[in-house]
Formats: C-alpha cells, sequence, structure tokens
C-alpha cells in the first residue's frame, strides 16, 4: 500500500505543531541550550555573519583546534566543515562534537585519501609526509605533520634537511612553502575550488578599482603566485594574520583575497578600517551550509555527532598535536 499521503500528511502536522522561529527567538533558543548543555560554539572565519555573531571564538583552522584542545565545555558545536568537527573529536575522544550539517565537506580534502598517502610514501619511503589540516582524519593518521597556512613554513623550516618532504594536499600553499624555504618539496597537486578560482584578473580589478587599498592574500588563493611575480616582497596571510596585519598597517583600506567570509570577521575586528573582497563569488558553499537554524537543531537534539575510530584518531593525534606545539 502507498503510505506517501499518510506521510506528507505526518510531516505537515509536525511543522503545524512545529512552527519556524524568527531569528530572534532562534538567537535565544541558542543561549539557553548553549548554557542547559554546557557547550561552546566554534566558528570558523568563514562562516555565514550571523553565525559567526553566535559563536564563543571566531577563528582560523589552528585556533579553532586549540580552542577545542582547551576547552571545558561538553558539546563542541563546530561551525565550520567536517574535517575541522573530526579533529576537534580527535582532540576531545570524551566530548559530544557536533556539525549541524554533515553534508559540510571541503573540496580540498577531498583530493587525497589514505591509501593515496600510503601509495605515496611507498615510493618514497624514507620521505616525511606533511599535511595540511585541510584533510580527512584518516589521511592524518598517515601523517607525520599536519600544518595550517599560519605554520606550514616554521614546521616545514624545522624538518631535518636532505629528507624528502611530501606536502599535501594544497599546491599553491606548497608554493609558498617552498618559496619562504627555498626547500623542494614533493608535491600533491590538490586546490580548494573556492581559492583555486580567485584569478589574476580578480586581482587586477579589485586593484584598479581600489588603488589605495593593500592586498591581504591567501596562500591557497590561485592568483598568489602570479600576484609574487609583480610583488616580490608581498607578504601572503593566513586568515589571523590577516587581523594581525590589519590592525598594525597604516593602510586605511584592503583587498581582501580569499573566501568572502573573512570580509565580516575583519570588519568586526578591526573596525574603522574599509575591507573589499576581491571577488563576491569566492563564496565556500560548503562553509555556508551552516545556519542558524541547524546550530539551533543541532543543540537541541544533539544532532550531527562527529566522531572518528579510536585507533584512526590515536595515529592522527600525533600529527595534530605537532601542529598545535608550533606557531
Ligand atoms: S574554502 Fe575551500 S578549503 Fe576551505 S572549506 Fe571550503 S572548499 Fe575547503
Amino acid at each position: 500500500m502507498n503510505d506517501i499521503p499518510a506521510r506528507q500528511n505526518e510531516h505537515a502536522n509536525l511543522m503545524q505543531l512545529r512552527p519556524m522561529l524568527t531569528q530572534d527567538e532562534l538567537l535565544s533558543e541558542i543561549s539557553r541550550l548553549r548554557r542547559e548543555r554546557n557547550a561552546v560554539i566554534l566558528a570558523h572565519n568563514y562562516q555565514r555573519p550571523e553565525v559567526q555573531a553566535i559563536a564563543d571564538y571566531v577563528g582560523d583552522s589552528l585556533g579553532l583546534s586549540r580552542q577545542a584542545a582547551r576547552t571545558d565545555a561538553d558539546v563542541i558545536v563546530f561551525a565550520g566543515v567536517h574535517f575541522m568537527a573530526e579533529t576537534a573529536a580527535i582532540l576531545n575522544p570524551e566530548k559530544t562534537v557536533l556539525l549541524p550539517d554533515l553534508r559540510a565537506g571541503c573540496s580540498l580534502a577531498d583530493t587525497l585519501t589514505a591509501q593515496d598517502v600510503r601509495d605515496w610514501k611507498a615510493r618514497h619511503p624514507d620521505g616525511l609526509v606533511v599535511v595540511y589540516v585541510n584533510t580527512t582524519a584518516d589521511v592524518k593518521a598517515e601523517a607525520d605533520y599536519c600544518v595550517t597556512s599560519g605554520n606550514a613554513v616554521q614546521i616545514v623550516q624545522s624538518l631535518p634537511q636532505g629528507v624528502p618532504v611530501l606536502f599535501a594536499p594544497d599546491r599553491f600553499l606548497a608554493a609558498h612553502v617552498e618559496r619562504q624555504t627555498g626547500r623542494t618539496l614533493d608535491i600533491w597537486q590538490g586546490a580548494c575550488h573556492v581559492h583555486e578560482a580567485i584569478l589574476p584578473a580578480h586581482v587586477d580589478a579589485a586593484r584598479a578599482l581600489h588603488p589605495d587599498a593593500e592586498l591581504l592574500i591567501h596562500p591557497e588563493c590561485g592568483c598568489s603566485s602570479h600576484v609574487l611575480q609583480e610583488f616580490p616582497d608581498l607578504r601572503l596571510h593566513s586568515t589571523e594574520s590577516m587581523v594581525t596585519h590589519a590592525r598594525e598597517s597604516s593602510a586605511a583600506s584592503f583587498v581582501v583575497v580569499t573566501e568572502l567570509g573573512m570580509v565580516t570577521r575583519l570588519e568586526r575586528d578591526v573596525p574603522g578600517k574599509t575591507f573589499v573582497p576581491v571577488n563576491r563569488t569566492a563564496c565556500c558553499e560548503y562553509m555556508k551550509m551552516i545556519t542558524l537554524e541547524n546550530v539551533y537543531e543541532s543543540l537541541r537534539d544533539l544532532s550531527g555527532r562527529v566522531t572518528v575510530p579510536h585507533d584512526t584518531a590515536l595515529r592522527a593525534l600525533l600529527p595534530i598535536e605537532r601542529m598545535l606545539a608550533i606557531g
């Protein structure tokens, strides 16, 4: 018997019982649930403005991992993407880690599997594997070091000379590390679809419109090598270092060359200065899957739990701890 009409009726009844909350109601429910559950909300710099606004901490992957490592909350709501929630779960196996939308993945993390790393290592048995934090827990478990854009240069510099370094998965960040360290790396040819699509032409157009603005460029961007040919002394910035630099710089305006959400963070933390996104289409749809509604539902139902198998977590912990120790 076809029971679809019955299910549709049931759904309609439920919707009547559970009317949509207004934004004010959502905010007040999130505050109440956060208190009751002893929860902390950690949000990445690329999150929607309204999600950044409710977070206990907003930052980059390194800052968020550090917050996750030191929190005494029982529940961590991760307003970010899946690999970030996995990292929090590895650092806090006894806590409940929630990702409000489990579909929030990462195109860069998807370019590399644990089997890819094992095959790569088999070809370079004496090599050290350095992976960007934007990788799955399975991949981290195969690595010697984990890095963020904020400490990749320092970590590669600290490695013994003469040992092959297998760097994955972002080829633009790898090129930046090669330039800064003078070291030749064996590079996995991955990229993030958002940063890869930021082209030199976008930077040129933004500079023409805002000739006095300083450039804040993330090393993952597809335009970074091209821009450095023109401005070899230009410093590239992790998202955290963009905030510090914008505060300290004498410039009054900046073109922000990374994902769009970073403009929200800069406007909030560096008031009085102007921040222009390089390209309004530089928007990560995975990051934007997290909304006030699904943060509320996740806190209410403890849904979207992210866990990592014990054995994988144990092996991934060492490279993550190395990442947290430096930078
Ligand atoms: S912006 Fe790129 S690297 Fe960051 S989460 Fe989105 S797809 Fe991944």
